[in-house]
């Protein structure tokens, strides 16, 4: 692989945007395809899918990791699609983690496919888990993702929580005005009793059929007023370059986070860039712009001319997103396709 020989590995300068933020974190897409067909994300259909040869090897994700980690970008997260769809995901697992100075190795998947494979990716060095979760009741949870899989996604998290080298297991909750009410407070009692962090996350205009509206966003700071109302909350604030802001039930028993990207954005310090399962670099979520990184590494690229077709994305990463403006435009990528 190149650039990674230990004795031979030069140490880049860090990556910085031209809004003078530190890159510290890169979200990886290994497939577009996925099991589920969350109504806020998919179309029931699906979508088309990229040929496997589309899709970046897991030689090439490990070779741009390897640079990015040595440009100061210490924090990989794996993402689709849903990951665990891509075959052997545990072999580029333990190829990411055999490179020096990387800090965290995490894994975002709907959980169907966990437990099944946790074992194999804990064993090839994974560290942590977000598991999406939009309901706690079966037939709800099929109408969200459209399958009828909520025992599964339960004893994924389960398998997950019987690894210690595992922690912290984070459940994602896309909220819905309309839907997300009901549960709530269920929601949070699971946050109480389970050893889980749960975090709730509002609904973004990223879903492929373009249903999104601000009013079937459900503020996450009315979830704040519903649980507090029962189960009395007290704050613990955001730590500098998480998107969630953390409450602790004043009683001591348990927290519980919010990411609210439409109703307080968190721009300001976002240490964050994305690649696609084909390998276009993003800079913002809602990037319209994109860097083509397998153009490159196909035509054989060096390490510095890729290097410098990243640090010139990166200069021109977005300072905020822009949902708000009336001129706002939906990016073509839907999330599922871009890595959310
Ligand atoms: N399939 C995996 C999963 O669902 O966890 C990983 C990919 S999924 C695109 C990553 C995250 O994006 C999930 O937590 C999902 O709930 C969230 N997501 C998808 N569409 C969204 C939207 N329109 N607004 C907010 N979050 C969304
Ligand atoms: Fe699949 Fe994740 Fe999108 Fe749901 S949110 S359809 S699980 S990619």
């Amino acid at each position: 692989m190149p650039g990674s020989d230990v004795a031979t590995r030069e140490v880049l300068e860090p990556l910085v945007d031209g809004h003078g933020r530190p890159i510290g974190d890169v979200r990886i897409s290994v497939i577009d395809r996925c099991n589920f067909r969350c109504q806020y994300c998919m179309p029931a259909e699906g979508l088309p899918w990229l040929d496997r040869s589309a899709l970046l090897s897991y030689e090439e994700i490990t070779r741009l990791v390897d640079l990015l980690v040595r440009m100061g970008v210490g924090d990989v997260r794996l993402t689709g699609g849903e990951p665990l769809v891509r075959r052997e995901l545990w072999r580029l697992v333990a190829m990411l983690d055999a490179i020096p100075e990387l800090d965290d190795l995490s894994l975002t998947t709907n959980g169907y496919l966990l437990e099944r494979q946790v074992d194999e990716l804990v064993a090839a060095g994974l560290r942590r888990v977000n598991v999406s979760l939009d309901s706690l009741v079966a037939d709800r949870f099929f109408q969200m993702t459209r399958r009828d899989s909520l025992a599964q996604v339960l004893a994924g998290l389960e398998a997950a929580q019987r690894h210690e080298a595992l922690r912290p297991i984070k459940v994602n909750v896309v909220a819905l005005r309309d839907f997300t009410e009901d549960e709530v407070v269920r929601f949070a009692e699971f946050a109480r009793t389970e050893p889980y962090e749960v975090r709730f996350i509002e609904f973004m205009p990223l879903d492929a059929d373009r249903a999104w509206s601000r009013d079937r966003v459900l503020p996450n700071a009315e979830i704040v007023a519903m649980i507090d109302a029962v189960h009395p909350l007290e704050p613990l604030g955001r730590k500098v370059h998480s998107t969630a802001r953390r409450y602790r039930f004043a009683d001591g028993q348990g927290e519980i986070g919010f990411i609210s990207p439409v109703s307080e954005p968190f721009c300001g310090d976002c240490n964050r860039i994305r690649i696609t399962a084909e390998g276009m670099l993003r800079t913002c979520l809602f990037s319209i712009n994109e860097t083509d990184l397998r153009a490159l590494l196909r035509d054989g690229a060096t390490n510095e001319e890729l290097e410098t077709a990243i640090r010139d994305a990166v200069w021109r990463k977005e300072l905020k997103h822009r949902i708000d403006d009336p001129a706002f435009i939906q990016p073509p990528r839907s999330m599922s396709r871009i890595g959310g």
